[in-house]
Parts: C-alpha cells; structure tokens; sequence
C-alpha cells in the first residue's frame, strides 16, 4: 500500500471525534510529501532538531506536534512554531516552554504525560504528581502555555486485556482532572499497534507512524 491509501484507509476508517497524528519521525521529507498530498495536515515528530528542519521544508499551514521526550533546552527551537507538546511531565519544563512562548508572544499548547504503563521504562506522571502539578500556585501563574490535555503509552505487549486496563486508567484520570482543567479536551492515546482499542476507551487523538509510512529502521 502507498502512503496515501493508508492515509485515505486510515482517515475513512476513524471517528470524526477522533484527530490523526501521522508519526513521521526518521522518515525523509519525500514520504511527508506524500501524506500531505493525502490531505494530511497533522505531523509528529520525536525530535526537535529533526522536526525543525521539516517544518523549514514544509508549507507552513501544517501543525506540528512534538511526540517525544522534551529535552528542555531543546525548547527555544521550536516555540516559535510547534502547535501542541505531548509529552510535558514536570512543573519545570512547563515554566521553560511558558518562557520560550512568551518571547514569541505565543500560547503553547501542551499534554501531560501520564504513566500508564505497567513496565516501568516509560516516561510521564503518575496520578498524585499530576493533581500536585495542576494545584499549584505556580502552574496557575503560566499565562503562556494552555493545557488541552492528556497522553499516555500503554506497554508494548500482546496481551490485549493489559493494554486496555491501561487506557481505561487514563480515560478515568482524564475525567477526573476535567474539573480543575476547564480547557481540556485531547486525550492522545494509541499507535499504530493498539489505536483501536483507545479509540474504544475513549481517545480523540491517535498518533500513527509505521501503518502509513512503514516500518522504521531505528528510532
Ligand atoms: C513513534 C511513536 C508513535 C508511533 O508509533 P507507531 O507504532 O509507528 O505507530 C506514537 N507515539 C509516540 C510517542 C512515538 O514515539
């Protein structure tokens, strides 16, 4: 299949409530081309570097969101222009971006990262970090950052019945923090190996990479 039937195949087959990240980390210019020509408007990146010498290449009504671990002197490089960082697990690189998107006169907006893996090598919060972080005196100083959500891996695993659970403890977590949170909405969760079972758990963002450009070599 070419990239832009999976970008076709993919988009007829999702929800209207549910929005398509296409993962495009490690994969040349030439491949984005081609889901862009689909339609795609949407693009995830892992890296900053990376992302930001695709955003210089590409037409610019494309949003890019930042999937990847956020190195937090890494920010200034994309703040003039990324639209939504998944992956934001602590105060303090929340206050980093709220400064960098100050400088651009810019709101960020930004996911927390939860753990929802029961493997312990993913990144994120765990549910007490998350309620300390949005009660804090500090976070509700940020004037330049907005957060519109949440996202969470689940564990690399076969068994189904796990990866569910651990959606489900997610979408819970998210209709818990809807409170505090008024603006949220996103609840990225899903990849190319278990987005259906998010969607059924409630996502409205999936963020798919290998099933429309193929596999990567390294990541
Ligand atoms: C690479 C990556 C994806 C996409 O993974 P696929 O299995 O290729 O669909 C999604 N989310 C994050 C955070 C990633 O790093």
């Amino acid at each position: 299949m070419s990239i832009q039937n999976n970008i076709q195949t993919l988009k007829k087959s999702l929800p209207d409530h549910v929005t398509l990240v296409a993962v495009s980390k490690t994969k040349p210019i030439a491949d984005l081309r081609k889901a862009y020509d689909a339609g795609q408007l949407i693009f995830g990146e892992n890296k900053i570097q990376e992302m930001t010498q695709k955003w210089e290449e590409m037409p610019k009504e494309i949003q890019w969101h930042m999937i990847g671990h956020v190195q937090r002197n890494k920010v200034k490089y994309m703040a003039e222009y990324v639209d939504l960082i998944h992956g934001v697990d602590s105060l303090k690189l929340l206050k980093e971006i709220d400064k960098q998107a100050k400088k651009h006169d810019r709101v960020i907006n930004c996911l927390l990262q939860i753990h929802i893996a029961e493997e312990d090598t993913k990144f994120g919060l765990d549910e007490k970090e998350v309620f300390a972080l949005i009660h804090s005196e500090e976070f509700h100083q940020l004037k330049n950052i907005k957060i519109t959500g949440l996202m969470g891996m689940a564990t690399f695993t076969d068994d189904k019945t796990q990866v569910r659970r651990e959606f489900k403890n997610l979408k819970s977590l998210f209709d818990q923090t809807k409170g505090t949170l008024k603006d949220i909405s996103v609840l990225s969760m899903g990849m190319s190996g278990d987005y259906k079972i998010a969607i059924e758990e409630g996502s409205t963002m999936v963020r798919i990479g290998s099933s429309i450009f193929g596999a990567r070599n390294f990541d």
